[in-house]
């Protein structure tokens, strides 16, 4: 396996959602150069040999995660589109059955959780009290992401 393979997988730690460009970013500061191409390449490699896996919640970039073959789930926030792992629901692949599978042989149900995570829920909660209070000053994001 070379270095830069290595390094895209590094990057994928359990339990991480990760986007190409952040995945990139992380590669470059270990390895130096890596071209975004590259690094796709590389991480359409890891997925077809089912060592990645590709998320891809409407309306944001597709990400990558290492956790793959367990029929987990995922909750999205419609704001800031982070992702949190959820396990299947029953531990069994396919979690729910459609109501009717028309002869379908079914053994997959992907399921997406989409709501507001737990700090957009504050911001919104502090967007609505700045207006009322007009006076209060500008606060600085920090964090990653
Ligand atoms: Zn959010
Ligand atoms: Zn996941």
């Amino acid at each position: 396996m070379t270095a830069a393979r290595l390094a895209v997988l590094d990057s994928l730690a359990a339990g991480e959602h990760r986007a190409v460009d952040e995945i990139a970013r992380i590669v470059r500061d270990r390895l130096g150069a890596a071209s975004l191409q590259a690094i796709y390449n590389i991480l359409e490699t890891l997925a077809a040999a089912g060592l990645v896996r590709r998320i891809e919640p409407i309306g944001h970039p597709a990400r990558y995660e290492s956790r793959v073959a367990d029929n987990h789930h995922h909750l999205v926030c419609r704001e800031c589109g982070s992702i949190r792992d959820v396990d299947c629901a029953t531990g069994e692949p396919p979690c729910l059955s459609p109501a009717d599978a028309a002869g379908y042989l079914v053994d997959e149900a992907e399921v997406t959780y989409w709501g507001l995570c737990p700090r957009c829920q504050k911001k919104d909660v502090e967007a609505h009290s700045q207006l009322q209070d007009v006076t209060a000053p500008a606060r600085s994001e920090g964090g990653e992401r």
